[in-house]
């Protein structure tokens, strides 16, 4: 039984029967599909449509468009150092905002659904403020509310640590409490709705001929995550991974099949080089003058590791009169941590100097071909210098190459790479066109 009401299908009645047969599918809509009230009420009109196609529906949200980023604002105008507990207090309640905005739209037209705050939801935590991993999901209450045939909209991003304090799940967190979700239920699809239409060789806002993905596997995704493609969030796809979850990435706003994130062996092809990602919230710091001798960067990344700070690239300099810097990146948001930690070790050992620096930006080439092909980082080096882009840091793995560079330079060296490997042809054969771009590149390099 269906009734059309301000555009929407809209069934009627709570609970539909036979509601043990219908598929259970795990939604979650970001911040960008959430960004005004007419966007909660497009977002409410889509789901109540899939639950008259007899779906049933677990949402998960995120905070109303910058939300977030306002909150944290304000916060930095107060306190830029407030301890971590009051941090994640202020933070969840942007994603309590959504659930009950999305909750209040879904009854309006005529859908029953109820909202649940993390915690309610059953997603329990360590106790790592800012950054929690999700311990264990006790999804209970979800149960229960899906078999009275509600539509259950779950906050994102927060949990409850053992010791009852609500934490966060660091940022884009909303996306790894949907994979979780997903996983605790069985659900049938886990499908992640943003403002792009799935995963693409950049990021489309930056690169017009980016082009859409159609199937990515888990480690290529993994690495577009850590490498800063925001679609996704990194722990979301270690989640889905774990778990057997195949994720779809998918529009709010237009209809089309999106991107699969999955098992390996159904990836397309190994193309050599398959995406460029870019992180323009990188600082660099730098311990200058430190003695030459075992144990020093031990101490240093181990007092950043208590801290629970996230150290990128790593470069030591040689060694001269006994002496050598070590210089590392971080994210942006975590500069004054590890700026406090950096010169409370560099005065312990005496070091000449300690710099840290915002400003910086990251740009990584991606492709789970690459590390049998010497040519391609020679490739990336030469698309970069023909940019006239200066790098100031590398570093590679099996699956990618990074360059650090000054983050007013990003966008033009993300466009020069894209172009050097041609990732955004249709169709590329695995391996011929891209490669050749690559080819064409060393032999300028
Ligand atoms: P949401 O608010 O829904 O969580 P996000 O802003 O976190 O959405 O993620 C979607 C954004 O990710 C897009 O607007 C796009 O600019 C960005 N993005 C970065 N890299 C990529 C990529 N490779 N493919 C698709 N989108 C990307
Ligand atoms: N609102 C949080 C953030 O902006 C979580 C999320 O969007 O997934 O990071
Ligand atoms: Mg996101």
């Amino acid at each position: 039984m269906s009734a059309a009401v301000d555009g929407c299908v809209q069934p009627t009645g709570p609970g539909l029967p036979g509601t043990e047969s219908r598929a259970l599918v795990v939604q979650k809509f970001g911040g960008s599909s959430l960004a005004t009230p007419d966007h909660v009420r497009r977002v409410a009109c889509r789901i109540a449509q899939d639950r008259a196609a007899g779906r049933r529906l677990v949402i998960v949200v995120s905070a109303m468009g910058d939300a977030t980023d306002e909150l944290l604002e304000s916060l930095r105008v107060l306190n830029p150092r407030a301890p971590a507990r009051e941090v994640d207090m202020l933070l969840a309640t942007g994603e309590q905002v959504s659930i009950a905005l999305l909750a209040s739209a879904l009854w309006a037209l005529g859908c029953p659904a109820v909202s649940l705050t993390g915690w309610q939801a059953g997603v329990r935590t360590d106790r790592v403020h800012r950054k929690a991993q999700i311990a264990a999901m006790q999804p209970s209450r979800v149960l229960r509310e899906l078999e009275a045939g509600r539509v259950v909209i779950v906050a994102g991003f927060q949990g409850l640590s053992p010791d009852g304090e609500i934490t966060t799940l660091g940022r884009g967190g909303s996306d790894t409490t949907a994979v979780a979700l997903a996983a605790a239920l069985g659900a049938d699809e886990c499908e992640i709705y943003s403002d792009v239409d799935g995963v693409y060789t950049a990021d489309p806002r930056v690169v017009r001929s980016a082009r859409r993905i159609s199937i990515i596997s888990y480690d290529e995704m993994m690495e577009m995550a850590h490498l800063g493609a925001q679609v996704l969030q990194i722990r979301a796809v270690e989640c889905a991974l774990v778990n057997d979850v195949t994720i779809i990435a998918r529009s709010t706003f237009t209809a089309g099949p999106g991107t699969r994130i999955t098992e390996v062996g159904a990836v397309e092809d190994h193309s050599l080089a398959r995406a460029v990602a870019h992180d323009r919230h990188v600082a660099r710091l730098a311990l200058c003058g430190v003695p030459d001798r075992p144990g020093v960067a031990h101490r240093l990344f181990a007092a950043l590791a208590h801290q629970h700070i996230n150290v990128d690239m790593i470069i030591q300099s040689q060694s001269r009169n006994g002496k050598n810097d070590i210089a590392f990146t971080v994210g942006s948001d975590e500069l004054p941590h590890a700026e406090e930690t950096a010169r409370g070790v560099g005065r312990e050992l005496g070091a000449e100097a300690v710099l840290a620096e915002d400003g910086y930006g990251k740009v990584s080439l991606i492709g789970a071909g690459m590390a049998s092909n010497p040519g391609v980082a020679a490739g990336m080096f030469a698309a970069l210098a023909d940019a006239g882009v200066n790098i100031e840091m590398i570093s590679t793995s099996e699956i990618k190459i990074s360059c650090l560079l000054r983050r007013e330079v990003v966008d033009t060296a993300v466009r020069a790479v894209h172009d050097a490997f041609n990732l955004g042809r249709e169709s590329p054969l695995p391996g011929s066109t891209r490669a050749g771009g690559a080819v064409s590149a060393q032999g300028r390099g």
